[in-house]
């Protein structure tokens, strides 16, 4: 499994506002974005700002960080989409279905009735994510009132 860090994968330069992102949720130790290929509607990336590529390059507190922000941006994805189940995922490798080389955390709401999208298949039109991020949105503001 690959440790060396690549400072141009795509989520750091998300991460230095080098390229665009639907974003969530930001704290001093990570970052929530929509996914750009969600696998459900309201699939949502929770990403530590620490340069780490995967789960075991991360240190303790950017861990605690991490599942703390997990939490709270899965709290208001459930009040926001309602859905029957919440998957979170965090893939460590590519033998593990890990693409970008940047640690991060999937939350994909899961529904009884409909199957998941591949994973990091089709691009979502930009306007609907817009619209599920501020779902998203309004239920964090919410939870924090
Ligand atoms: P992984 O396969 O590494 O666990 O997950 C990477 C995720 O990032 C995939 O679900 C993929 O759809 C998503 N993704 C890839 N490129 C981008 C991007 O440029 N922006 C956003 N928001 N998501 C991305």
């Amino acid at each position: 499994m690959d440790s060396q860090y690549n400072p141009n994968n795509i989520f750091a330069k998300i991460l230095r506002g080098e390229m665009p992102c639907i974003k969530v949720y930001e704290d001093d130790d990570t970052i929530a974005f929509m996914d750009i290929m969600p696998q459900a509607d309201g699939h949502t990336l929770v990403v530590p700002k620490e340069a780490a590529v995967n789960l075991f390059d991360l240190s303790e507190q950017g861990a605690e960080a991490a599942i703390r922000a997990t939490q709270r941006v899965a709290r208001a994805v459930r009040a926001a989409f309602s859905p029957d189940g919440i998957s979170i995922g965090q893939f460590n490798g590519a033998a593990a279905g890990q693409t970008v080389p940047h640690v991060h955390f999937h939350i994909v709401p899961r529904y009884n009735d409909h199957a998941l999208r591949g994973h990091a298949r089709e691009m979502q039109d930009p306007d609907l994510l817009k619209g599920h991020a501020e779902r998203i949105i309004a239920a964090l503001r919410e939870q924090a009132a």
